[in-house]
């Protein structure tokens, strides 16, 4: 099996959070096709799949996870937009944002790891754009060293 096909049911066990998947059992291929009724029908698997969130940051994280396959109910498409869309606010933040004094900042706006990290501290529901802020971060550290944004 090539690196493209590789989804959370198809992961080793023991990998806790894919022993959760709610696509366990279901047709490989569902998840690869591109026919609109699959898609629809994958989505809904995954709607109520209580690993979403672990599966959409493996999807990000792969290396052509951007361009095979449905993971945490997202499209290819769907996801490159996430995280485009999660570094145009990384970028616009570096562009416009002068340095300011700490105090009587403005909170981060969604889409960024600040927001995130906000999101968690103070218990509030974590939409989509922080969370993939988050995880592209993270991905970031993990290859370069550093969260910042290398240009
Ligand atoms: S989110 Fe969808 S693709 Fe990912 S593990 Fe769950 S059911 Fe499978
Ligand atoms: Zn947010």
């Amino acid at each position: 099996m090539s690196a493209s096909r590789q989804h959370p049911d198809t992961l080793p066990n023991g990998l806790s959070w894919a022993d959760r998947a709610a696509c366990r059992g279901y047709d490989l291929e569902l998840f690869f096709s591109e026919a609109a009724a699959n898609v629809a029908y994958v989505k809904r698997i995954c709607k109520r799949c209580p690993v979403r969130e672990e599966c959409l940051a493996e999807g990000l994280r792969a290396e052509d996870g951007c361009r095979y396959g449905i993971y945490g109910g997202l499209t290819p498409a769907e996801r490159t937009e996430l995280a485009a869309e999660s570094l145009r606010w990384q970028a616009k933040e570096l562009l416009q944002a002068p340095p300011k004094p700490r105090t009587g900042r403005k909170p981060a706006k969604c889409g960024t790891r600040s927001a995130y990290q906000r999101h968690v501290k103070n218990g509030e529901p974590i939409d989509d754009a922080c969370r993939a802020a988050n995880t592209a971060a993270d991905n970031r550290l993990r290859r370069t060293g550093t969260t910042k944004v290398l240009r």
